[in-house]
């Protein structure tokens, strides 16, 4: 019997498998090999938007008359105990990285069939205070812009922005302390030209959209930049 590269690929696959079984990061079960990071029932539970053209949308609503910007959307609900928080968890404290990407590659997904996201130019990911990234090891905005931008198929622009400030976390504060603890904390790498391009800024979670706000005003500084905002989720409660 002759094996080709992907017979051998796929009888590799399947060792591979029985020995460390992939496990859905939602409810554990084994993976089959068509899936990844989910199994079809997991995904077919995630709370998703289910367009990102609507212009009344929770996370416009969120941020109206704070900050001008070309369009605002979602990838999706992140409820408390609910599976997209389980998976930023992972993604975040376990250091799943693959997780990241494949939310990333989903939100890229959905996020293509809208009107807009042909207009995009680059994706500018919320950075992490040096400090923070060092001790985390890396920024889960990053990992989640990168698998994005595989599926728009625009550049990541991770070294646009910098966090300059190192903040207390957000997790505990009400809004008007989130936005004093996050005020001033970014600023645009020197240099930086962005005259006439449409940036999407993307986070992992929008609550009360005082980081974004933060991380937004001095791209917006940079001159006719056009900027939309895109959180994975939308933090509802
Ligand atoms: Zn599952």
């Amino acid at each position: 019997m002759i094996w080709g590269m992907n017979g051998i690929g796929a009888a590799w696959r399947g060792l591979v498998h029985l020995a460390y079984p992939r496990l859905c990061a939602g409810c554990q079960q084994p993976l089959n090999t068509r899936e990844e990071v989910l199994c079809l029932f997991c995904f077919q539970d995630l709370p998703l938007f289910p367009s990102h053209d609507d212009t009344r949308n929770e996370v416009v609503l969120r941020l109206a008359g704070r900050i001008p910007f070309a369009h605002a959307s979602a990838y999706g609900l992140f409820t408390q105990d609910g599976l997209l928080q389980h998976l930023l968890h992972q993604l975040k404290y376990r250091g799943r990285k693959e997780v990241g990407r494949f939310l990333g590659k989903q939100a890229g997904l959905s996020l293509h069939r809208s009107a807009w996201a042909g207009d995009i130019d680059g994706i500018v990911p919320v950075p992490l205070h040096g400090k923070k990234e060092a001790w985390r090891g890396f920024n889960q905005s990053l990992e989640l812009a990168r698998g994005m931008a595989e599926v728009l198929q625009v550049p990541v622009l991770d070294r646009l922005l910098l966090r300059t400030r190192h903040t207390e976390s957000q997790t505990s504060k009400s809004r008007e302390e989130r936005e004093a603890n996050v005020r001033n904390a970014f600023e645009l790498t020197k240099g930086t030209m962005l005259a006439t391009k449409h940036i999407l800024l993307l986070d992992d979670v929008l609550t009360t959209g005082a980081t974004l706000e933060a991380a937004a005003l001095p791209i917006l500084s940079a001159g006719s930049v056009r900027l939309s905002i895109f959180p994975i989720g939308l933090a509802m409660g």
